[in-house]
């Protein structure tokens, strides 16, 4: 049905609006149709052990699966979600994903790993945040641990007491903190003293360019110094090369998330692999 009306509006549009203008008018209403008929899937991209290649973890990451441009990236989607006043109910949905699929996942009796939903500041800010996290992990018999947080430093930013106060409550319950995007932000270092975070994630742009650029090669050395000091474990994003990982593997970096090993799959993909106990070896 969400189709159809689309169909007959892009009629309607097109022969004054390029593609483009109607794409920015009509997303934000596609977006709160899309909450409604749930068109979103999840992607998972494996976070993997350094040195071994056992899958240990893994990311959910949203797509918006839009009944006519396809699959919509969430770079593209969640800003407007997010200016809009529907990343709340958007992240609600994400947790409660990953809550089903762990569930389906402990019926089958097959291995488990933790599952990272990425949350915006918004959400982080909200007061009914822990207590709607409680009632997914109850209502789907899931240990707090098979979930993780991820935020930004943008969200702390934007959320500075709520997100100390939202972590706080969620390291007590169990469930483990990732700064996410490391690098990017503004004051990185100080937030380590603010936030006690489980993980670091160094921004993909550092790992990028570590090998060419001396500076970005030392940023990365740094964060592995700090995260030490701070007795953190640091997960490597964007990893795509047999290179990079062999500096990574110098600097004892302890997680791998990337390319090389895997890109986010669906979750039928995901689930085989899990419940194969996968260890990723690259090509
Ligand atoms: P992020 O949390 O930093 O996620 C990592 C992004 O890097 C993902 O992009 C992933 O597909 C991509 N990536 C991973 N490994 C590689 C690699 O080796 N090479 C390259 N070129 N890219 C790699 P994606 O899925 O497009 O997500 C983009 C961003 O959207 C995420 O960045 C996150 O900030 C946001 N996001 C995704 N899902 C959600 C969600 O459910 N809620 C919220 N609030 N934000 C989300
Ligand atoms: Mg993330
Ligand atoms: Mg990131
Ligand atoms: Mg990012």
């Amino acid at each position: 049905r969400a189709k159809e009306l689309g169909k007959n509006r892009l009629q309607l549009y097109t022969e004054s609006l390029s593609i483009e203008t109607f794409k920015l008018f009509s997303l934000e209403s596609d977006l709160r149709k899309a909450i409604l008929l749930e068109d979103f899937i999840l992607h998972y991209q494996p976070r993997v052990n350094t040195l071994t290649g056992d899958v240990v973890a893994a990311e959910a990451l949203i797509r918006w699966n839009h009944p006519l441009f396809g699959l919509i990236s969430p770079a593209e989607f969640i800003p407007i979600a997010e200016e809009s006043n529907l990343i709340d109910q958007i992240s609600f949905w994400v947790i409660e994903q990953v809550c089903k699929v762990q569930r389906q996942l402990i019926q089958s009796g097959d291995n488990i790993v933790p599952v990272s939903v990425n949350l915006s500041a918004k959400t982080i800010m909200r007061a009914d945040l822990i207590p709607t996290i409680l009632n997914y992990l109850e209502r789907y018999g899931i240990e707090p641990n098979l979930l993780e947080i991820e935020i930004t430093e943008n969200t702390m930013i934007k959320a500075e007491m709520a997100a100390i106060s939202a972590i706080e409550k969620l390291k007590e319950i169990g469930i483990a903190i990732s700064l996410d995007d490391f690098g990017t932000g503004y004051s990185s270092i100080s937030y380590l003293k603010k936030f006690k975070v489980n993980y670091i994630k160094i921004d993909r742009s550092f790992i990028t360019s570590m090998l060419v650029s001396q500076e970005d090669a030392r940023i990365v050395e740094s964060i592995h110094l700090l995260a030490k000091g701070f007795n953190l474990k640091v997960v490597a994003e964007g990893v795509e090369t047999t290179e990079q990982l062999k500096r990574l593997k110098q600097l004892n970096c302890h997680y791998i998330q990337g390319y090389l090993f895997s890109k986010p799959i669906d979750e039928e993909q995901f689930l085989k692999i899990i419940s194969n106990n996968s260890r990723l070896l690259y090509a």
